[in-house]
């Protein structure tokens, strides 16, 4: 079911700058995700709301952040803003709401640079305005020197296993499109790459699977591929961790106790395993020439 909300912020200004995606800044057009990923940190975790109750759009989204951008703008505090970091900002209902277009134009208007990491190919609608983003986008002072471009994209990519995708991510493109979105991208001269945030343990964190998407990413031209490890929220019917089970039982049972020894009582994976995950990555971007971070 589909909800109306107003909002009094929709302009969210981290505490720091995101270490993976450089955000300063995000906000969402919608509230909830119709890519409806089982896995979904929002499900069940103190970032969201629990998915279960459908999706919200927010009616007066563009009225609100045009005054907050408006203000900081005033004030020079310039920085990435990503589009979408608790729902996909091209999600279906994006078709007839258009708020993702919306925004993008305000953030033209005001010259923010943008950061989207989607799974969804209604991007492709927008190319023409993303491409005006890019080129006048202020950025901030301590990245003018480290990045020209003022628009970075990613297409997200948990596992290549098209089965498994289906299950997982129900909403959303399938992996092999979202690898040809990438292309369509590249080739319109985007800064994009992949977001394998999360792969999934014992399913695509092993070194053939892992190895599979870094390779993918540099057959289909990505900038960057940038890696980390799944969480898994709460206990609450909805939540992610009870959904993720749930799907392991089904899909391979065996792999419950090893995720049940992995997690314990943790949302994340020990420290270990995300060390690891990071110099596996490392070693296989360098191994296919891909760049593991967004920055050079
Ligand atoms: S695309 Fe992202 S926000 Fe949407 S359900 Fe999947 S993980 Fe959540």
């Amino acid at each position: 079911m589909l909800h109306e909300k107003q909002v009094k912020s929709i302009l969210n200004k981290h505490k720091k700058r995101d270490s993976w995606f450089l955000d300063d800044y995000s906000v969402n057009p919608y509230e909830g995700c119709s890519c409806n990923c089982l896995y979904c940190y929002v499900r069940g975790s103190k970032y969201g709301e629990n998915m279960d109750d459908g999706l919200a759009v927010k009616t007066n989204a563009l009225e609100v952040l045009e005054k907050q951008l408006a203000s900081r703008a005033k004030k020079n505090q310039y920085g990435f803003v990503a589009v979408g970091s608790a729902t996909d900002a091209y999600i279906h209902h994006e078709e007839k709401y258009r708020l993702t277009e919306g925004m993008l134009k305000l953030l033209l208007k005001y010259r923010f640079p943008v950061f989207i990491s989607t799974k969804c190919a209604l991007i492709t609608r927008d190319i023409e305005l993303l491409k005006e983003i890019d080129r006048n986008a202020i950025l901030p002072a301590d990245l003018e020197d480290k990045l020209k471009k003022g628009l970075i994209l990613s297409v997200s990519v948990s596992t290549l296993d098209e089965k498994v995708s289906h299950i997982l991510e129900p909403g959303a493109a399938s992996p092999l499109q979202r690898l040809a979105l990438l292309k369509q991208l590249k080739q319109e001269g985007f800064l994009a790459g992949i977001n394998a945030i999360p792969v999934l343990p014992f399913i695509s964190d092993t070194e053939e699977e892992l190895e599979k998407i870094i390779a993918a990413a540099k057959e289909y031209q990505a900038d960057y591929v940038l890696t980390g490890g799944l969480t898994l929220f709460g206990s609450g019917t909805a939540d992610s961790r009870t959904l993720f089970y749930k799907f392991l039982e089904r899909y391979d049972a065996s792999l419950l106790p090893k995720y049940q020894q992995l997690y314990g009582e943790n949302f994340y994976p020990p420290f270990y395993y995300q060390d690891t995950l990071k110099e596996r990555a490392k070693r296989l971007c360098r191994k296919h020439s891909v760049r593991n971070s967004i920055l050079a």
